[in-house]
């Protein structure tokens, strides 16, 4: 089948002109985490419809600023198979991983009365992947032992899901590039106890090594460092020397130490808009090499959003690409660099290339407002490259090679 094309489709583009970049580099980006199987993305709150189903508008738009891949995360079995029909429905843009993620993983233990299908019908009708950060307001969740009967279905439920993905697969090359989401969560108990995320992360470790050929991993590390570590070279050994694939470490937030030491065992870093919340988080991103960087939106999660730290990166982008643009009008016409510049006064300091919208009020081609979506990865690879001093061009190209590197995406 051809690739996906967003001029086939039926909503419309009603993007504002962008500001012309400061060079002529055409950026492409590889979203490597996108939660697309989210219903907020069919336009499902939490369970009640606020608009209509828009989510090839979303796929279109990212296609526009040069997002032309997705990841889609899968969180949870059923997250999984969703990430698996949508890229079946993309072909050639959307790509998968499978696994369960450690804010899903209560279903491993005895509290969990129900079969985990059964269970997820029931409890999680609309199965919203979990919000990007902590929740103080909701109990810790203690463990309360492991249901070892249910772990082994749902682990031989994982392995036929990957397996029948594949052998069953569209295009020539597989929808599903990684194993995961999977990893500890210690910021997120509420969800799930620790003692459930570790037997869960064990248990599909030792899956994710026995697979033959492997999948490289999507891996998930909040305020958990030395046991995920731990867990990790039990599985492939003190070099991760049994890791195939590679992996990557995503929607990084954690210290400069803990990166540079995923980076010694060969593992990736994945940076959205969470990895620049704080200066401190900000010195991280400087510390990553080029060589070992990925990006991604974390949608419907993670914006970055202007009380963050990195939002005085985009401020300064914008800055430099009026200047470029102010130029180049001095360039060809007098009056109009006057016009633009009367324009430009009344612009925000970062203004948003598509309408955004309160999802109330949706209309077709507008992102809606607080729904973190894949067009903006653009923002993530801007902040980088200001944080890092080093041109947007480097970091897109040095994410792209390095995804495709390891995800083989650009078959
Ligand atoms: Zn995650």
């Amino acid at each position: 089948m051809p690739e996906y094309n967003p001029s086939d489709l039926p909503n419309g583009h009603s993007a504002t002109p962008a500001v012309s970049s400061p060079t002529a580099y055409q950026p492409r980006y590889i979203d490597i985490g996108i939660n697309l199987a989210d219903p907020i993305f069919r336009g499902r709150y939490r369970g009640k419809v606020a608009h209509p189903d828009d989510l090839e508008g979303v796929v279109a738009r990212a296609v526009e600023v040069g997002c032309t891949k997705l990841i889609v995360t899968g969180s949870s079995m059923k997250s999984s198979r969703n990430a698996l029909q949508l890229a079946k429905q993309f072909p050639g843009t959307v790509f998968t991983t499978a696994g369960i993620h450690p804010c899903s993983s209560s279903i491993f233990g005895l509290s969990h009365q129900k079969h985990h299908e059964e269970s997820e019908e029931v409890e999680e009708p609309e199965d919203h992947t979990p919000a990007c950060g902590p929740d103080p307001t909701q109990p810790i969740q203690d463990g309360h032992g492991i249901n070892h009967t249910r772990s082994e279905q749902i682990i031989k439920d994982l392995a036929d899901l990957i397996a029948q993905a594949r052998t069953h697969t569209v295009t020539a090359s597989p929808e599903l590039v990684a194993f995961g989401e999977f990893g500890l969560d210690y910021d997120r108990l509420h969800f799930c106890s620790k003692e459930a995320q570790l037997h869960s992360f064990a248990a599909q470790l030792q899956l994710a090594a026995s697979i033959s050929p492997q999948l490289p991993l999507f891996l998930h590390s909040r305020a958990a460092h030395t046991d995920f570590v731990r867990l990790l070279k039990d599985a492939f050994g003190p070099r991760l020397e049994r890791l195939e694939k590679g992996g990557v470490v995503h929607s990084f937030t954690g210290t400069a130490e803990e990166m540079r030491e995923l980076m010694d065992l060969g593992l990736y870093i994945g940076i959205n808009g969470c990895s620049f919340k704080t200066a401190e988080n900000c010195d991280v991103v400087r510390e990553v090499d080029l060589s070992r960087l990925m990006i991604e939106t974390d949608g419907p999660w993670c914006e970055v959003r202007p009380a963050h730290e990195g939002w005085k990166y985009l401020v300064e982008w914008e800055a430099k690409a009026k200047a470029a643009a102010e130029a180049e009008a001095e360039a060809q016409q007098q009056q109009q660099q006057q016009q633009a510049k009367k324009n430009q006064k009344k612009e925000p300091e970062v203004p948003d290339r598509f309408k955004v919208v309160k999802k109330e009020k949706w209309v077709e081609g507008a992102m809606v407002k607080g729904r973190n979506e894949p067009c903006t990865i653009e923002r993530i690879a801007r902040i980088i490259a200001g944080i890092k001093g080093v041109s947007v061009e480097e970091v897109c190209e040095a994410a792209w090679a390095n995804t495709v590197n390891v995800f083989d995406v650009d078959g």
